[in-house]
């Protein structure tokens, strides 16, 4: 139903594509209680991002520009970036943005949280101005013609529109297999996520207000997005390189997601504890029934047959009891976590 979109030039270029998308998707119908012109928040996480701001940001909100004249958004959106404790001049840029024009507006955070924080801060931020939510990276891999293609859905009544990537070809070999990787461990091991999806999505004021009752500390907006429901669907675009500058997620940062992601969903990686644990006491029969075998035998030396013996067994026990340890383990993760037990979508009464 949506096409692939091509990466953006310049920002006139761009401008240009964008209006001849917008004829067609203006004319798209408005659900009941939702606005013609919604006021439509882009939330930009910006770490040591000098480099590109300058360049994106005056396309980001060219982008605004065209949706309302377009008439898909309110005069009051805006941009809205959050500098997650740079130590470049990212912060200075941000200002000299929102003098040149109000639309950008800027948060601070005192020290690097990571993406996934600063996201979060921008969108609690967000949250009491607009209507909906677009979080977007600061250097443009995503497309701002989608992003229009998003709030016309988010009319339509959408509450969650997930940017989805219709191919990897812009990633390098070793990030294109990793992330495919990764894909595959987080559903093995029970996660639902959006398969090809970043962070680049919408979010209605509703998804909004159930989002901000995950207190949670160890934060993973993409495992989060479908427990929270509501209606969603998808865009697919192609994305582009990094506009410039390089990719402030080392191969470090990467792996420590993909933990976090992992065990702030899953308690299953213990439970595998406990089946390993099961399987070689099944397996201990076999030993056992060798060992014996070895010993009556003659061939065995003597203290051999105890020794290996115990070893097995008391090794399956201990791993059963460890896994048993980590079912109540599992079971205070999840209630430490204080999530909310359920949201309530709609209600007649
Ligand atoms: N980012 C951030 N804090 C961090 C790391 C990254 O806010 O600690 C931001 C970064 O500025 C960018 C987005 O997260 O807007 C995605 O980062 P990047 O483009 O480097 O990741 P990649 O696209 O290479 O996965
Ligand atoms: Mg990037």
């Amino acid at each position: 139903m949506h096409g692939h979109r091509q990466a953006i030039g310049s920002p006139r270029d761009y401008c240009a594509k964008l209006l001849i998308v917008n004829i067609n998707l203006k004319n798209r119908e408005v659900a009941d209680g939702r606005k013609q012109r919604p006021t439509v928040a882009f939330v930009v996480p910006c770490y040591n991002e000098h480099l590109v701001l300058r360049q994106s940001m005056p396309m980001v909100l060219e982008a605004l520009n065209e949706m309302e004249k377009a008439g898909i958004a309110s005069a009051d959106s805006f941009v809205l970036c959050v500098d997650d404790g740079s130590s470049d001049d990212t912060w200075q840029i941000i200002a000299a943005l929102h003098r040149a024009n109000p639309k950008l507006k800027g948060i601070r955070l005192s020290h690097n949280r990571g993406q996934q924080n600063a996201l979060f801060a921008g969108l609690m931020t967000a949250r009491d101005m607009a209507d909906c939510a677009i979080t977007i990276d600061a250097d443009l891999q995503d497309s701002l013609e989608a992003a229009a293609e998003m709030v016309v859905l988010y009319r339509e009544g959408y509450d969650i529109v997930y940017g989805v990537r219709a191919s990897r070809r812009s990633d390098s070999f070793f990030k294109r297999t990793s992330a495919r990787a990764f894909y595959k461990l987080q559903n093995r091991m029970g996660l639902e996520t959006i398969y090809d999806h970043s962070e680049f999505r919408l979010m209605s004021h509703r998804a909004l207000d159930i989002l901000s009752e995950y207190p949670e500390r160890n934060l993973y907006l993409r495992g989060i997005m479908p427990a929270i429901g509501l209606r969603h669907t998808t865009v697919s675009y192609d994305r582009s390189p990094r506009l410039a500058g390089e990719t402030k997620y080392s191969f470090m940062k990467l792996v420590s997601l993909s933990v976090d992601a992992i065990t702030s969903f899953s308690a299953r990686p213990m439970r595998l504890i406990f089946i390993i644990g099961l399987i070689l006491l099944v397996a201990d029969i076999g030993v056992a029934a060798w060992v014996l075998m070895s010993h009556f035998d003659g061939r065995a030396m003597s203290g051999w047959s105890s020794l290996m013996l115990s070893v097995w067994f008391l090794g399956s026990l201990i791993l059963i009891s460890l896994g048993i340890i980590g079912e109540y383990i599992g079971k205070i993760f999840n209630e430490v976590k204080r999530r909310p037990r359920y949201s309530v979508q709609d209600s007649l009464m």
